[in-house]
């Protein structure tokens, strides 16, 4: 069981109610959640507070986006390496056609790219897509 008070406090924040309930929502989840997902999982929740929570916890390096074929965004934990300052989530991500759920494949990072001359990459996001093993 992570230590969520641990994990806000060594990526600068406060520890409140809101944010622990939201990280466990993640942990729970173990996949990318959108914040319609988060709100429905936290009805009584205030949405600016939980819009505000999303935003500070990717900030801090404690969630980052995850960019699949759906329009809305959505958000996944990051391992320990991340922190405020910047974002090492260059793993895969793989989202199931059968299930819609898009898990972080923390293991298989992004293959380097040979770039023409004069390109200089910031960041990527490599989405993969088929069956996942629940669903195989
Ligand atoms: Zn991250
Ligand atoms: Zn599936
Ligand atoms: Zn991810």
């Amino acid at each position: 069981m992570a230590d969520l008070n641990h994990i806000l406090k060594t990526h600068g924040l406060r520890t409140t109610a809101i944010r622990r309930e939201v990280m466990q929502y993640f942990l729970n989840e173990g996949k990318a959640v959108s914040h319609q997902d988060v709100e429905g999982a936290m009805p009584k929740a205030d949405r600016v507070t939980l819009y505000r929570t999303l935003a500070a916890l990717e900030e801090s390096g404690i969630i980052h986006q995850v960019i699949d074929d759906d329009t809305v965004k959505k958000y996944a934990l990051c391992g320990t390496e991340c922190s405020g300052d910047h974002h090492h989530d260059n793993h895969v991500h793989f989202k199931c056609e059968r299930c819609n759920d898009t898990v972080c494949l923390e293991d298989i990072k992004i293959p380097h790219i040979n770039l023409p001359q004069g390109y200089s990459v910031d960041s990527g996001n490599l989405l993969l897509m088929g069956t996942c093993k629940s669903c195989a």
